[in-house]
């Protein structure tokens, strides 16, 4: 069996490698996580100098060899320790670095003025084994979003490391150890299964923390690639997949699905005289009142320039028909300043819900889209239904038992049906 010497120094050339070619390849990660992979990187290194140390550092006074040694370690965890904090956006403190610092301090006390083995190894194993656990809470907290494998692998390392830390601190105190001993020399097996697992955190840790940081990286541009960047909606291509997934559970359950697809009246006027930025701003506002309007279960998503669609799961449509007209009123009745003045913003809207005849979505969809072009060539700021004349829409909208079953019954008899495009 290898003696714990000829691991260090094995282990110690790996360490060294792995932080020298993360100090090169962490400048190719974006901005927002460069500096908590420079931070790991700084780690990596630093367990590497105690690795070094540990191995080649016999010529140096014992003191100096073994403090030197102990910090790399200790201050290494709290280099990952902080790359985690950052990783995650939380706050790195002073007291962080305290357990790094009253360890090193120990073992040059304890090594120099009172020599004595076990205290040095219990406040080594304290140290080590708090600043893993520290990493553990965080990596294992599940209210940090992020819940990737790499994650767990991770936090599931520094929870394995910790232990046996502990338990190594443990076992020492009750074995009968010379004053002289030496952890890098001396033959018991802890030294030698210390030196192996000693390259867990910096090698095998490094490819869970690069694929954290890979995770983040493609969970943010999927992110980006489903949401509209300026009202923070889903896009119609996400809408897309989420009509789907609700025309397939409306199909299975039979349950009700309807549909409203919103576009803002005269919108390039508002453009045209006030400018693109109070266009934007426009969009954002009326964004913000639509989803005011909404149940926390219905879909609200920006499918094009001024343009909204909205999912009803489980809605009829006489009930989708009164949410549609409290959002068109939201709309119109609501403040939009520009300048310092009241800008009046108004917005048509189509409205469909499932037919027994339709084969997917798209059907739901292009019938609301029918229904829009009326409401807008019926003279705007209104909600139109395929089909339903206005008698049977002003019925719709009068809360009464009869009024709302001749309204359903004028919808499941439309008066037009056969203007379906
Ligand atoms: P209508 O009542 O018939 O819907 O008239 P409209 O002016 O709203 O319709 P039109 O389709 O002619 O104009 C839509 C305008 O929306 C044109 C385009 O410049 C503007 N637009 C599209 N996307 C954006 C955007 O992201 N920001 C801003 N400010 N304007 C946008
Ligand atoms: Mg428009
Ligand atoms: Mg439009």
């Amino acid at each position: 069996m290898m003696d714990a010497k000829t691991i260090f120094t094995t282990v110690s050339v790996m360490v060294l490698a792995n932080g020298a070619i993360l100090a090169v390849i962490h400048r190719d990660l974006p901005a927002r996580l460069r500096g908590s992979a420079s931070q790991w990187c700084l780690g990596t290194l630093l367990i590497a100098l105690g690795c070094i140390v540990f191995a080649f550092g016999q010529p140096l006074p014992r003191p100096i060899m073994l403090s030197i040694a102990n910090a790399g370690f200790a201050f290494g965890l709290t280099a990952y320790y902080v790359a985690i904090c950052m990783f995650h956006r939380l706050e790195v403190r002073a007291w962080h670095f305290l357990p790094a610092t009253v360890a090193t301090l120990c073992v040059l006390w304890f090594s120099s003025v009172t020599p004595d083995f076990r205290v040095r190894i219990v406040a080594v194993s304290i140290a080590w084994t708090l600043l893993m656990l520290m990493c553990v809470r965080v990596l294992m907290d599940r209210r940090r979003g992020d819940a990737s494998l790499a994650r767990t692998i991770l936090g599931a390392m520094f929870l394995f490391v910790s232990l046996y830390s502990a338990v190594r601190g443990v076992l020492y105190l009750g074995t009968d150890i010379p004053d002289d001993f030496a952890v890098e020399t001396g033959g018991n097996w802890l030294n030698v299964v210390s030196a192996m697992l000693m390259p867990l955190l910096p090698v095998m840790g490094t490819t869970a923390f690069l694929l954290m940081c890979s995770d983040r990286l493609r969970r943010g541009l999927e992110r980006a690639a489903a949401t509209d960047y300026l009202t923070g909606l889903p896009n119609r291509r996400s809408l897309a997949g989420l009509g789907a997934t609700a025309f397939l559970a409306a199909r299975a359950d039979n349950s009700d699905l309807a549909v409203a697809v919103f576009d803002i009246d005269k919108f390039k006027a508002i453009n045209d005289t006030y400018g693109h930025d109070a266009g934007d701003r426009a969009l954002v506002h009326v964004a913000k009142r639509l989803r005011g309007e909404i149940r926390p279960t219905d879909m609200i998503a920006r499918t094009g320039g001024e343009e909204f669609v909205v999912l009803f799961p489980h809605l009829a449509m006489v009930d989708a028909f009164a949410i549609a007209e409290r959002m068109r009123a939201a709309v119109e009745q609501s403040d939009f300043i520009v300048d310092g003045g009241r800008i009046g913003i108004t917005i048509s809207a189509g409205l469909a819900s499932l037919h027994a005849g339709d084969a997917g979505y798209d059907d739901i969809l292009r019938r609301a889209d029918s229904a829009l072009y009326r409401a807008k060539s019926n003279g705007r700021n209104r909600v139109e239904i395929v089909g339903v004349d206005s008698a049977a829409k002003a019925r719709m909208l009068i809360p009464s038992p009869p009024a709302i079953s001749a309204a359903e019954s004028a919808i499941a008899h439309p008066t037009t049906h056969s203007a379906h495009p």
